[in-house]
C-alpha cells in the first residue's frame, strides 16, 4: 500500500499496536504525526527511522483525553504537515481490573475518558478539515472485549470499547455523504505491554488454546488491517469494525 504524500495522525503511536502502525505507515511513505505519553525514547527512535526511510514522522506528547491538548495537537500537526488525510484513534487502555461490585465511578469515568472521549475529541478535530475537503479516512480502536464482554474485571473497559464501535458506525452514516470513511478495528489478544500488565502467562496460554489460529496476535497484524481500512483498496467500506482475533469469535 502506498501512502506517499498523505498525512497520517496516530494517537498512542509510539508503543504496541500504535507503534507498529506508525512504522507501517512510514514504510508506506506517509508523513506521520503520532502522539505519546511516556514513550519519549521510542518516539525519538521512530522519528529517526522515518528519516532513514526518506519520509518524516514527528512525535507529539499529548494527553488526548483533554480537549485543550487535542486542540493544541491539531494546531501543531496541521501547522507542520497540512490537513490530516488519515486518523487512527488508537490511544486507550484498561487502567486496572476491577469486579463491578468493587468498581468506582472514577474508574468508569477514566475508562470512558481514555477510550471514548479521546476518540471523540481526536476524530472531531480531524473532521473540521476533512469536512471542508470532503475527503478522509478514520480508523478507531475498539476491542473484542467490546463484543464478547472481555475478561474478568474488565466491564468498564468492555463497555467503553463497545461505545467506540457504536460511535464508529454512527459517524460513518453522518460523514459518508461528505466522502469521509469511518471504520474500526477490534483486536483480540495482541502481544503488547497491555497483556504484560493486565494478564498472566496462564491466562495468555489459555487464550491461545481457544484461538483457532493457535497464537497471540502481533501488533503488526493490527497495523496491516488499519492500513487496509485507510487505503483506497477499502474505498467502498465504511461503518465496518474489523475483528482481528485469529478466529476466536465475532
Ligand atoms: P499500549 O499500552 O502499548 O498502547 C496504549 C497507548 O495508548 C499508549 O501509547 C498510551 O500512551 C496511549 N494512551 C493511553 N491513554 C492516553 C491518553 N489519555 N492520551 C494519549 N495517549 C494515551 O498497548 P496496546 O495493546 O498497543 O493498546 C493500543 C490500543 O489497542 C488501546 O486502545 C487498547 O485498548 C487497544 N486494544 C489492545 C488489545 C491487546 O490485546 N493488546 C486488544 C484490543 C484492543
Amino acid at each position: 500500500m502506498n501512502f506517499s504524500g498523505k498525512v497520517v495522525l496516530i494517537t498512542g503511536g509510539a508503543s504496541g499496536i500504535g507503534g507498529a502502525t506508525t512504522r507501517a505507515f512510514i514504510k508506506a511513505g506517509a508523513k506521520v504525526a503520532f502522539t505519546y505519553l511516556t514513550s519519549a525514547e521510542e518516539a525519538v527512535r521512530i522519528e529517526r527511522e522515518a528519516e532513514e526511510a526518506g519520509t518524516i514522522a514527528l512525535g507529539f506528547k499529548a494527553d488526548v483525553s483533554q480537549p485543550d491538548a487535542v486542540a493544541q495537537l491539531f494546531l501543531e500537526v496541521e501547522g507542520t504537515f497540512g490537513p490530516v488525510d488519515v486518523v487512527f484513534a488508537n490511544a486507550g487502555g484498561l487502567i486496572k481490573r476491577s469486579r463491578c461490585v468493587d468498581a468506582t465511578l472514577d474508574l468508569w469515568q477514566e475508562a470512558m475518558s481514555i477510550n471514548v472521549f479521546s476518540t471523540f475529541l481526536t476524530v472531531q478535530a480531524a473532521l473540521r478539515s476533512m469536512e471542508k475537503r470532503e475527503a478522509g479516512a478514520i480508523v478507531t480502536m475498539s476491542s473484542l472485549a467490546g463484543f464478547d464482554g472481555g475478561g474478568m474485571g474488565a466491564s468498564h473497559y468492555a463497555a467503553s470499547k463497545a461505545a467506540v464501535a457504536t460511535f464508529t458506525r454512527a459517524l460513518a452514516k453522518e460523514v459518508g455523504p461528505l466522502g469521509i470513511r469511518v471504520n474500526g478495528v477490534a483486536p483480540g489478544l495482541i502481544g503488547t505491554r497491555f497483556h504484560d500488565t493486565f494478564n498472566t502467562p496462564d491466562g495468555r496460554a489459555a487464550a491461545v488454546e481457544r484461538t483457532p489460529l493457535r497464537r497471540e496476535g502481533a501488533p503488526d497484524d493490527v497495523a496491516q488491517a488499519v492500513l487496509y481500512l485507510a487505503s483506497d483498496a477499502a474505498a467502498f467500506i465504511t461503518g465496518e469494525i474489523l475483528q482481528i482475533n485469529g478466529g476466536t469469535g465475532f
